[in-house]
């Protein structure tokens, strides 16, 4: 048996045999044309434009997130830039194959130097090149293979135009060489519920046909498993299989602590499917969506609609609402005009709504026109919140705009170390786990090289959480989770072990963490927690709480 690591994507485990995506064309040679310029213009224009059509029409039968990737790829084929620098070298006497394959590398080269998600999407840039130089060769565009059974794809790294459309009752799971959490590989496989692992440097090892175990929940694919490691995986597959077709229940332990599971959204329209998959509310509706794609901010009446569609989703549930974070990744023109050298330590979040203080009183505005238009208990939070003066300010001017509960986010460990302090001051604390592990670990949770340090099983992480928990039971006050670490179903039995009284997750994640909270009560919850919090680094922190687990489950049978 060999383990080789990578980031994984979800939760799932499958098993299968190998399929291999082709390599990639070979470089076109750098011989002279024997075209005129004329004619090697027009065959390429034809050929990008053929390329740009198909990826819309890909886009266009796969739908959702995929669209837009496939879309935003069929753009860059042909950005007016691009087309220049391949003329230029078309002007020189290339061959049109070499002038695209040369202009689209010193494009690659860029977008990698700048690195985090444009990096990422020198991928796309790679696809496209390929599509268009097949197409001038007359040759098909190398893609998913089709050995005739079910198979675990194994890739350099996927395109948006081959996830897209991948058939899922063949592909079992995806395994990529690059690419890390955010590429596109790795974004559709999370919206397709495929198994992956991204980021598998030595997975160039894999050959068709042998047989490995994908375990997405742990990053490790097994080549070469024994015969009690695939029955393992199997169960854990059904396991999972049978959590999704479980009865939905509220979120609660085994001893029937409630713990309500709330779903995290970007946008009003999935609240329907969050309601579907048995959210009881939402503990973290990200407002960005709004934003992001403007070049000013929206009016109050477009945030006020945009806010009272979410709300009528849930009438009688909490709602919990987070005021614009924007800053770092969530870049905005209008909040964030000037260079940052560093700027996830920048001015983001709460920071950059207090320079722009009329944005957060409009947000504010339409957020309570919202609430008193509908039936939702709405609450209502600042992100990147790092000090008791910035809890004290966003609390006072919510409470102006009559937000009847006002909390703030714990992302930054110097809130999570005066959490008592904090929660003195506000109403609820909702825990970030996604930037409290890239500022505890100093560790950029976008960039694919330190991808491992961003693990919010790290005890460093863990010990925060707890402070924040503690002090929420001293004060009385709601400690939520809303980072990624509570859709991983026994992370989410350490953070309530930890004084979590909420979980909030992707919609998807739910019908697993519910199913692992009913095998534990708050006692073997506080048990669990503390193995791993006793642990040195993530990987024993998770290993000891999975044998803390384990004991529970004897001890119950
Ligand atoms: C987090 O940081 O964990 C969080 C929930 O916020 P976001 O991922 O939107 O930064
Ligand atoms: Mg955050």
């Amino acid at each position: 048996m060999t383990e080789l690591r990578g980031v994984g994507i979800g939760l799932g485990v499958a098993q299968g045999p190998v399929a291999r995506m082709a390599e990639p064309l070979p470089a076109p040679a750098d011989t002279a044309s024997t075209l005129t310029p004329e004619e090697e213009r027009s065959r390429v224009a034809d050929a990008v434009a053929a390329v740009a059509r198909e990826l819309e029409q890909r886009g266009a039968q796969a739908g959702g997130a995929a669209q837009e990737v496939l879309e935003a790829q069929a753009m860059m084929a042909e950005d007016p830039t691009l087309t220049d620098e391949v003329d230029a070298r078309i002007a020189q006497g290339k061959t049109g194959e070499y002038a695209v394959f040369d202009a689209f590398a010193s494009f690659r080269d860029q977008l990698t130097a700048v690195g985090g998600y444009l990096g990422e999407r020198a991928a796309d840039l790679d696809d496209v090149a390929q599509r268009v130089i097949a197409r001038l060769r007359g040759v098909p565009a190398p893609g998913v293979p089709d050995p005739g059974h079910p198979f675990v794809l194994v890739a350099k790294d996927l395109a948006p135009a081959d996830t897209a459309l991948l058939d899922l009752d063949k592909v079992l799971a995806l395994v990529t060489t690059d690419g890390g959490p955010t590429s596109h590989t790795a974004i559709l496989a999370r919206e397709k519920s495929i198994v992956a692992v991204v980021g598998a440097v030595d997975a160039t090892r894999l050959r068709d046909g042998e047989t490995v175990i994908v375990d997405a929940a742990a990053g490790v694919v097994t080549a070469d498993p024994s015969t009690e490691d695939l029955a393992r995986a199997q169960n854990r597959a059904d396991a999972r299989a049978a959590a999704a077709s479980a009865p939905i229940t509220d979120g609660a332990l085994a001893d029937g602590t409630p713990v309500p599971l709330l779903a995290n959204l970007g946008d009003p329209d999935a609240a329907a499917e969050a309601v579907e998959l048995g959210a009881e509310g939402v503990g973290l509706f990200r407002t960005e969506f709004l934003f992001l794609s403007a070049s000013q901010a929206p009016t109050v009446e477009q945030q006020r609609e945009a806010y009272i569609k979410l709300l009528s989703a849930f009438p009688g549930r909490k709602v919990v609402a987070r005021v614009l974070d924007a800053g770092a990744d969530k870049p905005l023109p209008f909040l964030n005009d000037a260079h940052e050298e560093n700027p996830a330590l920048g001015l983001r979040g709460l920071r950059a709504l207090r320079a722009s203080e009329d944005i957060l009183r409009e947000q504010l505005t339409a957020l309570a026109e919202a609430d008193a238009a509908t039936e939702a208990d709405l609450w209502v939070m600042a992100p990147m919140v790092s000090t008791v003066e910035e809890t004290e300010y966003f609390v006072a001017l919510a409470r102006e705009y009559g937000i009847r509960t006002a909390g703030v986010m714990v992302e930054v460990p110097s809130s999570a170390l005066l959490a008592d302090r904090i929660l003195a001051r506000a109403d609820f604390a909702s825990i970030g786990t996604n930037d409290l592990t890239q500022y505890t670990l100093a560790a950029d949770r976008l960039l694919g090289s330190v991808a491992s340090f961003q693990d919010p099983w790290h005890p460093a992480v863990l010990r925060l959480i707890r402070e924040v928990g503690e002090a929420g039971r001293a004060a009385g006050k709601p400690v939520g989770i809303c980072g990624e670490a509570a859709a991983d179903p026994l992370l989410a039995v350490v953070l309530v072990g930890l004084g979590a009284t909420t979980l909030s997750m992707a919609p998807t994640a739910l019908a697993d963490v519910r199913a692992t909270l009913l095998q534990h009560g708050l006692e073997d919850a506080r048990r669990i927690a503390e193995a791993a919090l006793a642990a040195h680094d993530a990987a024993s922190a998770r290993i000891a709480a999975q044998e803390a687990a384990a004991t529970t489950k004897e001890t119950q049978q």
